[in-house]
């Protein structure tokens, strides 16, 4: 046990520069303006060079190069700013030699992966600051640089004995140290004046669920969310006990963000890109952190040891009786593997048919419920039996990994990309327009046109037909999803029967469909903008890739945007359960919405305006004050209620 004066009277204390302090007290003055940042930044040419290297960096993406601070930071923005400025700083009190230099590399690991976490958390939260999810992320485990630098002999027992027993750092830093890093953190954090959220989020980073929830009406509610969750992704990687971190992963991002065990899979692989780009920018090497897929078989394989080990201190009978339960726990996480592995093909690692099939019918429920259009692109390679015949069938099955490769980088990464049959593949696109459709299939078919294919040094031709179809689904959707198989296969035999190499498409949709359709990609926020100027399509385009909003049900948009109030809500759903129609579709015949009103809400549902404006902010493409007054234009140009209308 420690006497806790001994950390706070240390001088091994960490310090922040006097840069960090300034531009931290700046940011709270609301008055300040982006040239009192950039002076400040000036006074200190180490950190004026790793901000103007930060930002050009791959991690952010800009276009040219900056050369010069007073460019980088409004292209950053003052908050980024800052944050980089203590990131940096942080990274210079983590760096040391000596015995000490493996913890102090996995504190700061550990650290990068929380700030990426939390960063990535906030492109799923409308309305939220990525530089302030970054910063709390990195900032939550500051008590634990405190507690190396202070008290190194006891925190280095307790990280080891958590190490070697598997046990909770948290814990047995209370067991050994007598003080948590969570507390010291705070308590530095007080001292150093960060924002009081950041301290919140730090705060509750260990909070099992149920004390986290006690804070659901707070202000900063999303932020706590999302740091414990980033908290349990850097235990995840990093921790000891991984069984454990995953046992806590799964159950706060189901409560959070709603995510079923294929969902945090799909998270987890996409936390990874994000902490490899963080690593980059801090010349941070994470190539060792591993896979998240091998992990989350560890973990889970964690979890039964875990259990196994409690269960041998336990009165025999008992552990009879637990053990075979065990056993059945084995079973299935056993089983979970096998289905993981029978979901993806072995030759291409693309999805198989059986997974493609089912995720189908999933986005066809989803697509109905949000009116969405949905499309199925069917692709064969033309004349692939003389390929083998001629070359082998080791050259067509390096034909088949190929061709995976190039579709998989022709589709976006919310579509699904499965191999159907033996030279056959079929994409899942996600919301496709008709135009947008035909290009996707028109950019695979030229992508294998170009594509070099080389046997024994000779290049070898092959080309690809292609044919989708595009409907939007009813509620009833289980008819659709063969419909839209066959007619995407047909489109394609169109294509093979007019001489091969070409694409055709199928849209299903009713007149009124289409127009309904069109209103609504006109009203996106994204289009609008283009069409004011404010963007070309491919400066839009490129904010769009991995933007992602989360679902609102349509009445709830449509009782936020007082269009209609909740009886009103009430009424057409009641309607929706007794005739399987639309939402949108009842509110007019009831003459509660106007077509326009509709599609507005529809385009809302689909891209939430205010998240786009952040991520176009974060992504340094619009000034704050430009996308709040474009912003406040967008919502004023709101179509009109009918004449008649209450609301
Ligand atoms: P078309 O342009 O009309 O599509 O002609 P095709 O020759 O591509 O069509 P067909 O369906 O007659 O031939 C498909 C061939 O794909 C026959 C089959 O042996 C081969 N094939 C299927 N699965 C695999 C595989 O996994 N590896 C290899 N190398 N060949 C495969
Ligand atoms: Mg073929
Ligand atoms: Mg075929």
């Amino acid at each position: 046990m420690v006497d806790p004066q001994k950390i706070w009277s240390s001088s091994q204390l960490p310090t922040l520069p006097a840069v960090a302090v300034r531009l931290l007290d700046l940011s709270k003055n609301p008055d300040a303006e982006v040239n009192d940042f950039i002076e400040i930044i000036r006074t200190d040419p180490a950190i004026s060079a790793k901000i103007l290297k930060a930002t050009n960096s791959s991690y952010f993406g800009f276009q040219s190069n900056v050369t010069t601070i007073d460019r980088a930071v409004p292209l950053l923005g003052t908050t980024v700013v800052t944050s980089l400025a203590l990131s940096f700083s942080l990274v210079e009190a983590a760096m040391t030699t000596g015995p000490m230099v493996e913890h102090y590399r996995d504190y700061w690991m550990q650290s990068v992966i929380q700030a990426a976490t939390a960063e990535l958390l906030a492109t799923k939260t409308p309305g939220s600051l990525g530089s302030e999810f970054f910063l709390a992320g990195l900032l939550c485990d500051l008590g634990r640089l405190a507690m190396l630098k202070t008290v190194p002999d006891e925190s280095r027992q307790a990280i080891e004995t958590a190490r070697e027993r598997g046990l909770d750092l948290f814990a047995t830093e209370n067991e050994m140290v007598g003080v948590n890093h969570v507390e010291v953190g705070l308590k530095l954090m007080e001292s150093w004046t960060l924002p009081p959220a950041t301290i919140l989020a730090a705060r509750h980073h260990h909070d099992p669920l149920e004390l986290i929830q006690q804070h659901e009406s707070a202000n900063d509610s999303d932020l706590i969310h999302a740091t414990a969750v980033a908290s349990s992704v850097g235990d995840y990687f990093c921790g000891a006990n991984k069984g454990q971190a995953l046992d806590r992963l799964r159950v706060l991002t189901a409560a959070f963000y709603d995510l079923d065990e294929t969902e945090l899979e799909a998270f987890l692989s996409e936390a990874k890109e994000k902490i490899d780009s963080v690593g980059e920018l801090f010349a941070l090497n994470t190539e060792g952190l591993g896979d998240p897929h091998e992990l989350m078989a560890q973990a889970s394989e964690h979890l039964t040891q875990l259990a196994l080990r409690q269960q041998a201190a336990a009165a025999e009978a008992v552990a009879r009786q637990q053990k075979l339960e065990e056993q059945t726990r084995l079973l299935e996480s056993k089983n979970k593997e096998l289905t993981q592995q029978a979901i993806r093909d072995p030759l291409t690692k693309l999805y198989n048919r059986a997974f493609f099939d089912e995720s189908l019918q999933r986005e066809l429920d989803r697509c109905a419920r949000a009116a969405a259009t949905i499309g199925v692109m069917f692709t064969d390679i033309d004349k692939f039996k003389v390929l083998n015949d001629t070359y082998g069938h080791q050259f067509g099955d390096q034909v088949l990994k190929q061709a995976a490769g190039l579709l998989g980088g022709s589709i976006r990464k919310s579509d699904v990309l499965a191999r159907y049959g033996g030279e056959e593949f079929v994409v899942l696109v996600a919301a496709p327009t008709e135009k947008g459709i035909a290009k996707v299939a028109e950019r695979i078919r030229a992508a294998m046109e170009a594509a070099k294919f080389v046997f024994e040094g000779e290049d070898v031709p092959v080309t690809i037909s292609v044919g989708a179809a595009l409907a939007i689904p009813q509620r009833d959707t289980a008819e659709l999803a063969e419909k839209l198989i066959s007619e995407a296969d047909e489109a394609m035999y169109d294509s093979k029967k007019n001489g091969r190499n070409q694409c055709h498409v199928r849209v299903l949709l009713s007149d009124a469909e289409r127009v309904l359709m069109q209103k609504t990609t006109a009203r996106r926020f994204s289009r609008w903008l283009v069409n004011r100027g404010v963007f070309d399509i491919p400066t839009v385009s490129k904010a769009l890739v991995n933007f992602e909003c989360p679902h609102v049900k349509i009445g709830d948009l449509a009782v936020r945007r007082t269009v209609l109030n909740s009886m009103e809500v009430d009424q057409i759903l009641e309607q929706q359960q007794s005739s399987g129609k639309r939402f949108g579709e009842i509110a007019m015949q009831l003459e509660l919405l106007t077509e326009d009103q509709v599609a507005d809400l529809l385009a809302w549902q689909s891209e939430c305006p205010q998240t786009l404006a952040v991520e176009l902010v974060k992504k340094g493409l619009l000034e704050r004050q430009a996308a709040t007054m474009l912003l406040k234009t967008y919502i004023a140009e709101a179509p009109a209620p009918r004449e008649n209308a209450m609301a």
